[in-house]
């Protein structure tokens, strides 16, 4: 097997296109674990941690760019994105330990396409989308279209994502993200939930976004909470509709962490909870606009 670091994101597409059995990593900490379990290893490991622009984080008027192997430390330890996305700083630092933690990366958790990624619906919610190279050119997508299935991504053979693109959110918005596990940490999420709110001056519900992770093959958004939302003043009525919707919208898998009678039902208590504490930071926050 090789191992080559490229330094430049035209070097990378380079090299996946000069070789087709060959696959990038960011901090490997599901790559090595995947390959000691027997999963084939691909001819040659593309590191994408020495492209700078893989590892930086920006903001600017046009919105936050953050590098796709950016390690999650780097993210829990900003202190702009964390007043501005607290939820989604908060679901990548729910990622492993302190040590995964060092290496992880959203791209990896993105792309090896586990149906429980915890950045993933925190992604969604605030909007991301993802930037895409390859030899070809450069596509920038949503980031729900990036999974397709359980460890299956809609990228072509020679494309890898480079950054993820979130623009500022509005004044007076707030997200959140809420994950049930077995244990207290090191552990896969049961359900993930994460939701976005903005609020107007009257504190009625002027935009909701809703995902949930773990409840079906891919990240799940819920139009029909984010509707159930979007107009009301958050009340018991609106809460309970959205988590109803939420457990409609479940289609989980029955196994060892949890029943899909009790993966459906968590589903809606976390929504619930998630655009409770969406809201309180909509009320507290003016924005990063
Ligand atoms: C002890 C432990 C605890 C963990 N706990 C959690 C947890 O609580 N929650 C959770 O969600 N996950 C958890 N994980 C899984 C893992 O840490 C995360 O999914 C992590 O974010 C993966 O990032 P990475 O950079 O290490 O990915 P890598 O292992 O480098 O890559 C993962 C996959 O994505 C592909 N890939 C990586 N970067 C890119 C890119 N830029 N473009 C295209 N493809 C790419 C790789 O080819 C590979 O197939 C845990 C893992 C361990 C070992």
């Amino acid at each position: 097997m090789k191992y080559l670091a490229p330094s430049t994101v035209e070097e990378a597409a380079g090299l996946l296109a000069a070789d087709p059995g060959s696959q990038v990593f960011a901090g490997a900490t599901d790559l090595v674990p995947q390959m000691r379990a027997g999963r084939p290893a691909p001819s040659t490991l593309v590191d994408l941690k020495k492209i700078e622009r893989l590892v930086s984080v920006s903001s600017s008027d046009s919105g936050w760019v953050i590098g796709a192997a950016t390690p999650n430390v780097r993210l829990t330890e900003n202190d702009a994105l964390s007043a501005e996305m607290p939820g989604l700083v908060e679901a990548a630092g729910l990622i492993g330990s302190d040590q995964v933690q060092s290496r992880s990366s959203l791209g990896g958790n993105l792309c090896n396409a586990s149906p429980a990624a915890d950045s993933v619906p925190a992604m969604v919610v605030n909007g991301a989308r993802a930037v895409i190279v390859s030899d070809s050119g450069t596509r920038t997508i949503p980031v729900e279209e990036v999974t397709t299935g359980p460890g299956q991504t809609s990228l072509a053979p020679g494309e890898f994502v480079v950054e993820f693109e979130i623009d500022h959110p509005p004044a007076n918005t707030g997200d959140a993200y809420l994950r049930l596990i077995p244990r207290t940490e090191m552990d896969i999420a049961v359900v993930g939930a994460g939701a976005r709110v903005t609020l107007d001056a009257n504190g009625q519900c002027t935009a909701a976004t809703i995902a949930l992770g773990a409840v079906a093959p891919t990240v799940v958004r819920v139009p029909d909470a984010e509707a159930a939302l979007v107009g009301s003043n958050l009340d018991e009525a609106a809460l309970e509709a959205a988590a109803e919707a939420a457990r409609a919208a479940c289609n989980p898998i029955d196994d060892k962490r949890g029943t899909i009678a009790y993966r459906t039902h968590v589903a809606g208590v976390l929504t619930r909870r998630a655009i409770t504490i969406a809201s309180e930071r909509a009320a507290r926050t003016n924005g990063g606009a």
